[in-house]
């Protein structure tokens, strides 16, 4: 069988297929187009499947949540002799430590004891984690076991290390996208060339563009509200994840502490209500979604300098409660023309622009979600999902 592209002109209306998956504490979403004579066959089904078991394959292995995953087997044993890992989670880990290491430390996954220090972790059944707030003389003590500098990967015996007593790595700021990522290789070797994958509403990767359309065309979402849709943004074969204040937090004092560390103060990030961006892969933009949300604009800005072709949106808390996006990176190279500013809600929202005075690209940040899209009039639709 082979999968409609959507290079050229159609001779026959494509369908539009959806799937739906629970994996890795979310929602993953396929959408594919194939030709109507795959319609009802099992094998589209079979393709769809193939990719989410890849998913639940990676969640398997790096889950801190699943007592027989090799992540929760190397937080037991890696301080105290070398933890035995599979060739990819290895290479995960060999990743994370090249992020790190180019994020100046902002992106950590070895960040595990501070999200249990803050109590993110007991938050697995309830709505709302059940936050705390540390003393200083337990922040000092946690922080002194977070740091990627203190994880040895021997490639060769594929195995981890730790330098101390109850380190903890925590994939929670990449895996997904991964996974994205390794769902879309099954698709692609299947033949599919049409697809858009998601990762509940952080992280999506497209492959090539739906019929008739300059692409795929997801909702920026406002982050002060999950409803309101203030922009949309064209992909490619590309990845957007996006970071959020508002995914999960804890108030206490009147005061919000979001999921996402510095790991080098050991506190949640102040000042940042979302970080959105789009690169290559899921892996990349999940990854880099997270350290950009903690490095903030100036250090992320220099880093794009150094590391093209990413597309970035950041959204800092206003003073007054307004939305002042701040576009960074590659944004003259999307093709897309500058958005309308009406639609925002917020009067006194007012178009950032980057230091290269690049067109505004977005007016806010992003509840990804790829737009139901059926361009060609008349053509058929059909969902696996009621
Ligand atoms: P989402 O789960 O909504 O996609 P992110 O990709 O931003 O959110 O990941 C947030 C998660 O990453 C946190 O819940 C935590 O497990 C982990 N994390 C928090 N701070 C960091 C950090 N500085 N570096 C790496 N991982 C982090
Ligand atoms: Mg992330």
């Amino acid at each position: 069988m082979g999968l409609a592209t959507c290079s050229g002109a159609f001779a026959e209306p494509l369908l539009r297929r959806t799937f739906t998956h629970e994996a890795m504490g979310t929602e993953f979403n396929l959408t594919l187009y194939s030709r109507p004579e795959d319609k009802g066959t099992d094998e589209i089904r079979g393709i769809a499947d193939e990719a989410f078991a890849v998913v639940d394959d990676l969640e398997n292995k790096i889950s801190v949540w699943r007592l027989d995953s090799q992540v929760a087997y190397i937080n037991k044993h890696a301080a105290r002799e070398p933890a035995k890992a599979a060739p990819d989670v290895i290479d995960l880990i060999l990743y994370c430590r090249k992020v790190y290491s180019e994020t100046d430390g902002a992106f950590d996954v070895t960040v595990g004891p501070l999200v249990n220090l803050w109590g993110f972790y007991r938050s697995q059944d309830e709505s709302s984690p059940q936050g705390q707030l540390p003393s200083d003389e337990a922040l000092a003590d946690t922080c002194a076991k977070v740091g990627m500098d203190k994880v040895a990967v021997d490639r060769d015996k594929g195995a981890v290390s730790f330098a101390r007593d109850g380190m903890l790595l925590d994939f929670g700021g990449i895996g997904k996208g991964l996974a994205l990522d390794r769902a879309a290789e099954v698709l692609k070797r299947h033949g599919v060339t049409t697809a858009a994958l998601s990762a509940g509403t952080s992280s999506i990767v497209v492959l090539g563009t739906p019929p008739a359309a300059a692409g795929w065309r997801v909702r920026v979402r406002d982050p002060y509200d999950d409803r309101a849709s203030l922009d949309e943004v064209i992909l490619r074969d590309e990845a957007l994840s996006t970071s959020g204040s508002y995914e999960k937090f804890f108030e206490l004092g009147g005061k919000k502490y979001c999921h996402i560390f510095d790991p080098r103060t050991g506190r949640p990030v102040e000042g940042m209500l979302s970080v959105t961006v789009i690169g290559r892969s899921g892996m990349e933009t999940d990854a880099l979604s997270t350290a950009f949300f903690v490095m903030g604009a100036e250090k992320t800005r220099a880093y794009c300098k150094t590391h093209p072709g990413l597309r970035v949106t950041l959204v800092p808390a206003g003073e007054k409660g307004g939305l002042h996006p701040v576009p960074v990176g590659d944004w003259d190279q999307a093709g897309k023309e500058p958005p309308p500013l009406e639609n925002s809600r917020h009067p006194d929202s007012t178009p950032a622009r980057g230091d290269d005075a690049q067109p505004f690209p977005l007016p806010v940040t992003v509840r990804v979600n790829p737009i139901s899209q059926c361009p060609c009039p008349g053509r058929p639709e059909e969902s696996a999902r009621p």
